[in-house]
């Protein structure tokens, strides 16, 4: 069991919670029995309930140091172009399904917005 020694302050070398884009915590921790490792929780600072808009997810690290910390923490795979593209691919394919049964559908006119200031970004 851990406790928290200090209250948690926002890490700003830390990227943003991967899930939710909230700002990341860093807490020193020590365990019940006197401190042995790990010792520092770095994590997602968004701890509303889900209801209220929270982290899904919640992600956190423990590690011995708040440099071993941020290492890991941002370590992790963030929406790359590759996952962009796909992702963009996806929505052009249920655009054109959704096009295909309601021709002057809003959300679809929005989306070739977007796909064609996409394009003129490339
Ligand atoms: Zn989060």
């Amino acid at each position: 069991m851990s406790t928290a020694l200090h209250p948690p302050q926002l890490c700003g070398d830390a990227k943003p919670c991967p899930f939710c884009g909230s700002p990341a915590l860093l807490a020193d921790i020590a365990s019940a029995e006197g401190g042995t490792t790990p010792r520092v929780i770095l994590y997602c600072s968004n701890e509303s309930t889900l209801e209220e808009g929270g982290c899904a997810a919640r992600p956190r690290v423990f590690a011995e140091t708040s440099v071993a910390a941020l290492e890991q923490w941002n370590r992790r795979a963030g929406p790359n172009k590759l996952i962009v593209a796909q992702a963009v691919n996806r929505l052009r394919q249920q655009a054109r399904e959704v096009a295909a049964k309601d021709p002057g559908n809003e959300m679809v006119r929005d989306l070739a917005t977007v796909f064609a200031y996409i394009a003129t970004r490339k």
